[in-house]
């Protein structure tokens, strides 16, 4: 089990391009990206991306960069946006500011924050379609709410941290 990162979109080896990992550092590198992706984000593509997370995260589940709903106009303040979010989840990482479920390496979730940089870095506007569909869409993005317990956006089922904070949602 377990999940990775990947793209698909960018041509070059398999190992450059995706980055296992078990199921413990797919939640917690997910968990550090969502709550990083809600405290920095003032678009509401960029909230759509951090519920985007949240919803992965729910399904322990990492994602494809090819996924997202890149628009080819915005895609350099969007990639920027990402780099942004992953340098801050570094951050918190380094300084253990989130709770684990798991036992995790965090040398193993650094590595996964790496790699995602190095897919970032070697990903270009024209491998995206004009106005790419990723999974996301603004169109049929939940109401924008955060838990204030974990301060990440709520997703469609609720708070992607823990199930309990779903009835905050009624
Ligand atoms: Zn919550």
């Amino acid at each position: 089990m377990g999940d990775r990162f990947s793209n698909r979109l960018v041509p070059g080896t398999h190992e450059e391009q995706t980055y296992g990992m078990n199921n413990g550092e797919t939640v917690n590198s997910m968990r550090y990206l969502s709550l990083a992706a809600a405290e920095l984000a003032e678009t509401d593509w960029e909230r759509a991306f951090a519920v985007f997370l949240g919803e992965r995260l729910t399904i322990t589940a990492g994602f494809d960069l090819a996924d997202i709903a890149w628009s080819r106009a915005a895609f350099d303040a969007q990639r920027a946006f990402l780099l942004r979010v992953v340098e801050r989840a570094r951050t918190t990482a380094v300084d253990g500011g989130a709770p684990d479920d798991f036992y995790v390496a965090t040398e193993r979730v650094l590595g996964a924050f790496d790699a995602l940089v190095r897919m970032l870095r070697s990903f270009e506007p024209h491998l995206v379609a004009e106005d790419a569909r990723g999974e996301f869409t603004l169109s049929d993005a939940p109401p924008f709410r955060r838990c204030h317990e974990h301060r990440v956006y709520y997703a469609y089922g609720g708070c992607p941290i823990a199930r309990w904070c779903v009835e905050s949602l009624n």
